[in-house]
């Protein structure tokens, strides 16, 4: 019923050089895929990204946006440059945007509805810190951030808009949630957005993925979860051979 994602995030990672050689390599390894495939490249491979990729099954992300049409905020990009470009996708509220650059849930809400407005589709991050979990405050941190981040926006955007369930502890470190913490964590997002909205548009449109440490050892295991749609994949992206392996699952 929801066709499964799978996004490569390469964070700062990549030039230009190195984006050519990824994708020549990813190009025909992933021309099968089942599932949706994205990468989410840094801003200046976008360009080299989209137009290699023109013609193929894969789809081209950004990692950030700004909430401004335009204007004085040095450093930074708006949807209308990225839909330029040619962009898809565009990841928001990253955990390390979060911890490191004063991410917030407003902010995030407000760099998805400035997407949202330009045609851009949003793969919204969300996850609980190790200390949140030991504390047992998962559910109250994810109701909170899915819900903040999804303030008014319309039901008609939905199907728009996918979550990224990422437990900040996984993210690098190696240790994964098992797939039945992934799935079941992943049901509290599902059953906020069920509540925000609708049973039916929670089932139907909105896709969440699961994210930390996901490569080809453990993807079978937690595709094979009934919540679980795809995964955003950091570490095992940066290789054609292992996000292959990922995609193709
Ligand atoms: C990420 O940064 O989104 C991520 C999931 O990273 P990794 O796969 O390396 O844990």
């Amino acid at each position: 019923m929801r066709t499964p994602i799978i996004a490569g995030n390469w964070k700062m990672n990549n030039t230009i050089a190195d984006t050519k050689a990824l994708i020549t390599d990813l190009i025909p390894l992933v021309k099968d895929a089942k599932a949706e495939v994205v990468i989410c490249t840094p801003y200046t491979d976008l360009a080299t990204a989209v137009e290699m990729t023109k013609g193929t099954n894969i789809k081209v992300g950004a990692e950030n946006v700004h909430w401004a049409e335009k204007g004085a905020f040095t450093g930074e990009i708006s949807a209308n440059m990225l839909v330029e470009l040619g962009v898809t996708y565009v990841i928001i509220g990253h955990s390390e945007r979060r911890q490191y650059f004063g991410e917030t849930d407003q902010t995030v809400n407000a760099r998805v509805k400035a997407a949202l407005a330009k045609g851009l589709k949003p793969i919204i991050c969300v996850g609980e810190t190790l200390e949140e979990r030991e504390g047992g405050k998962v559910e109250e941190v994810l109701v909170r951030q899915t819900t903040e981040a999804l303030k008014d926006i319309a039901k008609e955007e939905l199907g728009n808009i996918v979550v990224a369930y990422e437990p900040v502890w996984a993210i690098g470190t190696g240790k994964t949630a098992t797939a039945e913490v992934a799935n079941d964590t992943i049901k509290i997002i599902r059953d906020t957005i069920a509540k925000l909205y609708c049973p039916a548009c929670a089932e139907e449109k909105v896709r969440i993925q699961y994210g930390g440490s996901m490569n080809p050892k453990n993807v079978k295991e937690l595709m094979s979860m009934p919540e679980i749609d795809g995964g955003l994949i950091g570490g095992a992206s940066l290789k054609a051979a292992d996000f292959s392996l990922v995609v193709n699952y």
